[in-house]
């Protein structure tokens, strides 16, 4: 590119080809004002507050729609283009409501700031009447459309960033205002009320729907969502000890910018519940009662070392959390293993969990992310299959979907069901059901035929190509077509864009592994991602905030952590060696051998930190009697849960945003929490308790704290050994990051090691129950809401999108069975039955019912699945099911 120069305000500055004079100025450091423009859109030039004066021809150029030329000469404050910008921001306050002392934006209005800037004081302008009055229907966003200056921010952010189109500009002139189609509220529009239109808002005319206790922010602290595997980064705005507002970190290079969805932007008043939990509560004479936390702490080493004494080690079981912090994670399978002598270590529900490490090995980091998740914006070709990020992972979905409309890349997007993503897809395949395995195999088969692929780069780093053709010698096209439902004709061309789409992406999600064959459809996918050179950029979609972390901490049965195998002498050895006693040997259970243990007597204990098993594993009533025969169950957690009812010890946790560590996201960024509130009650954050509890065990001695734990981290986790607080302070760090002087591998590089396809015939998962109607009932996301009980389901602003009870079906299924939408329906599965009101979803095809997991679900949604699981060990359950559906009285 060519090297330009310009004069400016007398000074020369050069600069690249192509680009403003804004982005010119901004470099040099000479301050230009502005309100419509932001680095993170398109220019737009609409506000004109950026004029600059071109000295040769006299123009005055909005700045930040011009292109430097050679020899331009350009003031940016010669008493004209002041003058200018003056009018320009006076007519603006012509217009705008006096209203700044009641506005929540404050000091933080740019309007006011510019004007300020510019010495406006008293508007001597006719004011125009101009009072819309404020909309404030939705739980989430206030509009009060007479502060708008129509910088078309919110559009852009709408269109540009998060590309949904909910909102475009209505009417022209004095009438213009941005808004939806046909003016709907927010709420009956494509809105998903993310929030980045009120980040980008520049005045007052959208802001955060917000009770007036909370104040205003004194402090940002920079913290992570408790959401989803994302790990947005987030600011905690703090005041007086409580958090009131949340808005996107903006750290640089972090992964979701200025966007944020929902629940990341609104999701966080769980925080302050009433309902949280406030002290420690131990059970005497049947009867929770309220203790101190010493009587409490001491009940609980008592209640855990009495089984083992009684009973025996492995008759103690430990459920770890996707949601807590690393330090925590690792604190508590050491508590199990070496406190307690037991690998019964697990984390996470059966049905969200991903599938074990050992489906995935080391070469794809152990099922997490191979590449930063920004990298998919840049992919030509993007297969999304079984997955649903508009729903599970947000930030995904608008690098999907920004990928497509403004690079061009071709979506193949394989789903039963009509998503939001239909629409921005070359490709929609609707493979018949539990057949993606069938269709993956056809994609296969296609490329090999045709020898798609780089076979070069293959026979250099990939080993077992002959060993696979082999074994795909009974699969052919028309078998595939057959199996699958899809054309064979379909099948190829979809092969060829994805081979000729480099670089290519995979997105996929529980829909793949958990349907039937899911481990071969895993497998046939990775050996699919090698063929085409999309090993590099393979995005399993984990659900829970720190579900890697918690695996990465060895929270596992049969890891260590840090993916060390429990088999691996060495490693084994390592671990004796730092924690000073030999480590029991055997692999535990996992989350539902845990549940199933219970059931027949095998485990009489359980500490469960931060989970609701009741709520979220399959059979959930089943789940709810078993746990109430435990002999002891501890829970630890922010909220009297459904499992903490049935618990004789339940320690109150903090929230995030109460304490201090640190979590790792889908693509192996690890990031700081900070704390920004006070703790709620007595509440300690969950590595205190431990630590606590871990003293009394006499395995961390007085003063041991999360600076230990880090040590021990980086001493025996390699993929770790060089990620500490101290650094994480100054920036994100992905592993493998191996010691101090690494900077972290946001892209997965195994050196040295060769990739390897994998056996095609991966043992079987049966994966579907046996039929018993003519309705398969699936199981899946909202965007409104998350986990097990203890979030979402505790924010009162995201509870009111959430529609409990409701069951979606096909109109034509309905029509057939004489049901309309709004009647209620009995859905029975075996002997279980729940009832639902039904609402029509054309999306959906014939045959196929959906049930969105909902935060305010009376009793356990999933009580129609069956206990116990019917997987494969280290999988997750199949989270459909074939029911019966029925009209009953209202
Ligand atoms: Fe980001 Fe996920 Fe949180 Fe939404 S839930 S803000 S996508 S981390």
């Amino acid at each position: 590119m060519n090297t330009v120069t310009v004069t400016i305000n007398g000074q020369n500055v050069s600069g690249q080809e192509g680009m403003t004079l804004l982005d010119l100025a901004r470099e040099a450091g000479i301050r230009i004002p502005t309100l419509c423009y932001d680095p993170h859109l398109g220019p737009y030039g609409s506000c004109r507050v950026c004029l600059v004066e071109d000295n040769k021809s006299g123009a005055l150029l909005a700045s930040c729609v011009t292109p430097i030329s050679a020899g331009m000469v350009i003031s940016t404050d010669s008493p004209r283009v002041l003058e200018t910008r003056k009018i320009v921001v006076q007519l603006m306050l012509a217009s705008h409501p006096e209203s700044c002392l009641l506005c929540d934006k404050g000091n933080l209005c740019q309007l006011r700031q510019i004007a300020a800037e510019l010495g406006i004081g008293a508007l001597e302008l006719y004011k125009l009447p101009n009072y819309t009055g404020t909309q404030e229907v939705n739980p989430f966003i206030r509009r009060d459309l007479s502060k708008c200056i129509l910088c078309g921010k919110c559009i852009r952010a709408d269109q540009e960033l998060v590309v949904e189109g909910a909102i475009d500009y209505l009417h022209r002139g004095f009438d213009a205002k941005p808004a939806t189609l046909e003016d709907q509220p927010l709420e009956r529009s494509e809105c998903t009320f993310c929030g980045t239109c009120v980040t980008l808002c520049p005045t007052g005319a959208l802001s955060e729907k917000e009770p007036l206790w909370r104040g205003t922010a004194s402090q940002r602290i920079s913290s992570v969502c408790p959401y989803c595997a994302c790990g947005c980064s987030l600011l905690l705005g703090a005041s007086e000890g409580k958090v009131v507002g949340v808005k996107p970190g903006e750290k640089p290079g972090s992964v979701n910018s200025l966007t944020l969805c929902v629940k990341g932007h609104y999701g966080w008043d769980f925080i302050h519940s009433p309902e949280r939990l406030q002290s420690p509560l131990i059970r005497k004479n049947g009867n929770l009662v309220v203790c101190s936390w010493e009587e409490a702490l001491d009940f609980v080493v008592r209640g855990l070392k009495g089984i083992q004494g009684q009973h025996g080690s492995d008759f103690l079981a430990f459920l770890g959390s996707s949601k807590c912090t690393n330090e925590e994670n690792y604190l508590f399978q050491k508590l199990a293993r070496v406190g307690l002598g037991t690998n019964n270590v697990d984390h996470g529900s059966p049905l969200t969990n991903l599938p074990s490490p050992e489906y995935f090995g080391p070469e794809w980091g152990w099922g997490s992310m191979t590449a930063p998740i920004g990298e998919i914006e840049k992919a030509k070709g993007i297969l999304v299959i079984g997955a649903n990020p508009e729903e599970t992972a947000p930030i995904v979905a608008y690098k999907i979907k920004r990928a497509v409309r403004f690079k061009g890349a071709s979506l193949i997007l394989v789903d039963p069901r009509k998503t939001k993503l239909v629409p921005f897809s070359k490709v929609w395949l609707e493979p018949r059901w539990g057949r993606d395995w069938a269709l993956i195999l056809g994609l296969l088969r296609a490329i090999l035929d045709e020898g798609l692929g780089d076979r070069d780069w293959i026979q250099k780093n990939v080993a077992g190509l002959e060993a696979l053709v082999e074994e795909m010698k009974p699969f052919n096209l028309d078998w595939a077509a057959g199996e699958s439902g899809i054309g064979k004709e379909v099948i190829r061309d979809c092969a060829r864009i994805l081979a000729a789409s480099q670089p290519a992406a995979m997105i996929m999600g529980s829909g793949l592994w958990q349907g039937p064959r899911g481990i071969s459809a895993l497998s046939a996918l990775m050996n699919l991602a090698l063929l085409i050179g999309a090993r590099d950029r393979f995005y399993p979609l984990g659900k829970e905030s720190n579900g890697q972390g918690a695996r990465d901490m060895g929270v596992l049965p049969d890891f260590l952590p840090g993916y060390q195998n429990l088999d691996d002498g060495e490693a084994r050895r390592k671990f004796e060696e730092a924690w000073g006693q030999p480590l029991p040997r055997q692999k535990g259970l996992d989350a539902g051998e845990m549940i199933m243990g219970a059931e027949k007597g095998r485990i009489r204990g359980m500490y469960i930190l931060g989970e609701n098993p009741v709520r979220s594993f399959p059979g959930g009533s089943s789940v709810r009697e078993t746990l109430a025969k435990l002999d002891f169950l501890v829970v630890q957690d922010l909220f009297l849960t459904e499992t903490a009812h049935l618990a004789q010890a339940i320690l109150p946790a903090c929230s995030f945003a109460e304490k201090e560590g640190t979590m790792t996201s889908a693509e192996r960024r690890v990031q700081l929490l900070k704390p920004a509130g006070q703790p709620t009650g007595l509440s300690l954050p969950d590595v205190k308790i431990l630590v606590e509890i871990a003293q009394r065990m006499g395995i961390a001695g007085k003063g041991f704290s999360s600076r230990e734990i880090w040590k021990e981290i980086n001493g025996l986790v390699p993929l770790y050994g060089g990620i500490s607080p101290e650094r994480l302070d100054r920036e994100d760090l992905s592993w493998p990051c191996r010691n101090m002087n690494e900077p972290g591998f946001p892209f997965l590089s195994v050196p040295g090691e060769k990739l390897k396809f994998w056996g095609l015939l991966q043992p079987g998962s049966k994966g579907e129950r046996e039929a018993n109607g003519r309705f398969r009932l699936l199981f899946g996301s909202s965007l409104y809401h998350a986990g097990s009980g203890s979030r979402s389901s505790r924010s009162a602003r995201l509870s009111h999108l959430v529609h409990p009870g409701i069951l979606k079906i096909s109109p034509g299924d309905a029509s057939q069975l004489g049901m309309e939408e709004g009647c209620r329906v009995k859905v029975t599965s075996g002997e279980r039955e729940m009832t639902f009101s039904l609402s029509l979803d054309s999306g959906l095809p014939p045959g196929l019912i959906f049930l969105p997991v909902s935060s305010i679900m009376q009793g356990s949604i999933f009580d129609l699945l069956a206990f116990p699981r019917e997987g494969p060990r280290g999988f997750p359950n199949p989270k459909t099911v074939e029911v019966r559906i029925e009209r009953v009285e209202a």
